[in-house]
């Protein structure tokens, strides 16, 4: 494992001790070094990242900035403050020109991180660069960090911080990385430490055995024989279909998870497209965005949530700032009913795209308590034009009174997330009780159970979408609580379908009881394994 390096402080401001001509030539090897570094990275590179990677190291070797390195040393500051201030001064012109030139600001800023850690002898800060792959180990990584990440390098992500339903998580496992937040751990490893970063079992395995990773070696190799295996539709073993749908968050992103084989879409998070809208949304922008969205999945089954607004995705028309305790606040479908204006425009826009359409537009509300809500919104989404009307079990209340909840809504898909957060009163945006925002734990999966037996006698579908979909095992053990469909980030959609495939309904009902009669989430996902390898 490697583990990203922390961001440089600022250079002190302390005299230059010692010799200037001494300073510059150090100054002029770490210079080269950069320079040398970065043309290497590019080569290996290619593409376009090498054109960037050559252009920082010209950077790198700019005459006026080294003549202002030079002219600083000459009046006594030391090395590090010299590079610091010369780039930070050319950084500053850039961004001042805005455009293409203001971008290139950071990579300028980079290269003088660079070659600041150079001087000081420590590794530059980044993720860091090897030839060989992987395991990535940081105290967090920003989503932008994430995002970039090269897929070829990095086997899997640990961090300290987050909880497994944090945005680094949830975008890691977008790229399909395999990642473990919230290890508090984490900080005791040291570059070089082999490790085994089992995701199924949610844990960092320290000096392995060597039987340990020939396992990991072998589960890497499936993962990639899944990722290339046909795209068939969800199925298991004795041919049940169990329908395998895309949690999206923006028109964009569909053609991508059709690619992957989705079927459909399970949760489309419309409150994403508004994240830094000011005001509410319009009815014809909306159903511009929606119907790009149908225009995807002609003939298919697309769920389009209400906008989730409030906790740890605050919309500034929806969302009142003052309330202590977000997740516990009026958020979801309370803070819609208390400006049904705007669900009501939402609901119009919604209902007109799909005419205008061929997909199968459902629609669901979050964040709902009980029988009350589900038919305030089951009767207002009838009324604007919606066919199919459900709600999300996110409240466990929901969970609790599913057979009541059922009689008015059309479906129920369960946001585990959320659901998790809740039964175990964790807050799933905080890494210090990230152990408890845990699916496997038997309280939230006793839940499941009652919204699939109560979906099976209402005859009425009951979908997963949070982001227990996505672990393999646990999507069987989902299935044989009574699960009818999975949605999940379309990059588990490959590991998913394979694993499906391994089971017949009675292995995962007889699964899923294993992990009701566990007394924790760390029992559940141990009894399912031994039941599992006995099937
Ligand atoms: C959930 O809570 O599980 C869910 C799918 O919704 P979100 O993650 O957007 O809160
Ligand atoms: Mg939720």
């Amino acid at each position: 494992m490697l583990r990203m390096a922390d961001p440089l402080g600022e250079p002190d401001a302390s005299p230059l001790q010692g010799d200037a001509a001494a300073a510059k030539a150090e100054v002029g090897e770490a210079l080269a070094f950069v320079a040398d570094e970065l043309g290497k990275r590019g080569e290996a590179a290619g593409g376009d990242a090498q054109a960037v990677l050559e252009a920082q190291a010209l950077m790198a070797q700019d005459p006026s900035i080294l003549d202002d390195v030079h002219a600083q040393i000459d009046s006594g500051v030391n090395a590090e403050r010299a590079v610091y201030t010369a780039f930070k001064s050319f950084q500053d012109i850039l961004a001042g020109m805005g455009g293409y030139m203001g971008e290139r600001a950071a990579d300028l800023g980079d290269v003088a991180q660079r070659i600041i850690a150079r001087l000081r002898g420590v590794s530059a800060p980044g993720v860091p660069e090897s030839d060989t792959p992987f395991v990535l180990v940081a105290h967090d990584l920003a989503p932008a960090d994430t995002a970039l990440l090269d897929l070829t390098k990095v086997l899997a992500l640990v961090t300290r911080d987050g909880g497994p339903t944090s945005h680094t998580a949830i975008l890691a496992r977008a790229k399909g990385i395999t990642a473990i937040v919230g290890v508090s751990e984490a900080d005791k490893l040291s570059d070089g430490d082999v490790v085994v970063v089992d995701a199924a079992a949610g844990v960092v395995v320290t000096d392995p055995t060597a039987e340990q990773v020939a396992d990991a070696e072998q589960r890497r190799v499936e993962r990639l024989a899944a990722a290339s295996a046909p795209l068939t539709p969800g199925t298991l073993k004795d041919g049940t279909l169990v329908p395998l749908l895309a949690n999206l968050g923006s028109p964009k992103d569909a053609a991508a998870a059709v690619e992957l084989g989705a079927e459909g879409v399970g949760l489309f998070r419309t409150e994403f497209l508004f994240l830094d809208a000011p005001y509410a949304p319009d009815v014809a922008s909306q159903k511009a965005s929606y119907k790009e969205l149908l225009e995807a999945f002609p003939g298919k089954k697309v769920v389009v949530r209400a906008l989730d607004a409030g906790a740890d995705k605050p919309l500034p028309f929806l969302t009142d700032k003052n309330e202590e305790n977000p997740a516990l606040g009026r958020r979801g479908l309370r803070a819609l009913r208390h400006h049904e204006e705007i669900l009501r425009d939402q609901l119009t826009a919604l209902a007109q795209a799909d005419a205008e359409t061929e997909a199968d537009l459902w629609v669901m509300a979050p964040m709902v308590a009980d029988l009350e809500e589900t038919v305030y919104f089951v009767d207002l989404a009838r009324e604007l034009g919606i066919r199919t009307a459900g709600v999300m079990a996110e409240v466990p209340s929901l969970a609790l009174m599913a057979d009541q909840v059922l009689t008015s809504a059309d479906f129920v898909s369960i946001g585990t997330n959320d659901l998790t957060q809740y039964t175990l009163a964790a807050d799933r945006m905080l890494g210090t009780v990230a152990a408890y925002q845990d699916p496997w734990h038997p309280a939230v999966l006793r839940l499941v159970a009652q919204l699939g037996a109560a979906g099976k006698a209402a005859g009425k579908g009951v979908g997963i979408c949070g982001e227990a979909a996505s672990d393999p095992i646990l999507a069987v053990v989902l299935v044989g609580l009574g699960a009818t469909t999975l949605s999940m980030t379309p990059a588990a959609l490959a590991d998913v379908r394979a694993e499906l495939l391994g089971h017949t309904l009675d292995e995962a009902r007889a699964m899923a009881q294993a992990a009701l009669a566990a007394p924790s989430a760390a029992a559940a996902r141990a009894a399912v394994a031994s039941v599992s390898s006995a099937s």
